[in-house]
């Protein structure tokens, strides 16, 4: 039983993110510039200090969508690739943690790093 949760929401608009790295890729400075100053900067909001499930979801478009919706996300989805959802949960006195990590069928590795790091905490400033 599940007596006390909190969640974050954390997604990334992965359009942004994969241009960013496509344009620092052929060495674009403004490219570069821009992804220093701007989303991917991270701040560690929470310690995790009790034992971490990461379960990872690969889901088709659809049912990625639908988890998102069911999670309060609006749409347009389609530029998101990846979002987590951690859990701090309370059973019998015991605490733990649990992240769990959907992605879209485009996701790559970067993405599955992207919101491994918000499991373990971190999030955008
Ligand atoms: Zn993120």
């Amino acid at each position: 039983m599940i007596d006390r949760f909190f969640r974050w929401f954390l997604w990334l608009l992965m359009e942004a993110f994969i241009a960013s790295l496509w344009l620092a890729c052929i060495s674009t400075a403004a490219a570069a510039e821009n992804s220093r100053a701007g989303r991917h900067e991270w701040a560690q909001v929470a310690t995790i200090d009790a034992p971490l499930a990461i379960l990872t979801h690969y889901l088709d478009r659809s049912a990625f969508n639908g988890v998102m919706r069911a999670n309060g996300f609006r749409a347009p989805y389609r530029e998101t690739q990846g979002f987590a959802v951690l859990r701090r949960i309370t059973s019998n006195g015991v605490v733990r943690y649990q992240c769990d990590v959907y992605l879209a069928p485009e996701a790559d590795s970067r993405v599955l790093e992207h919101e491994l790091r918000h499991c373990d905490g971190w999030d955008h400033q």
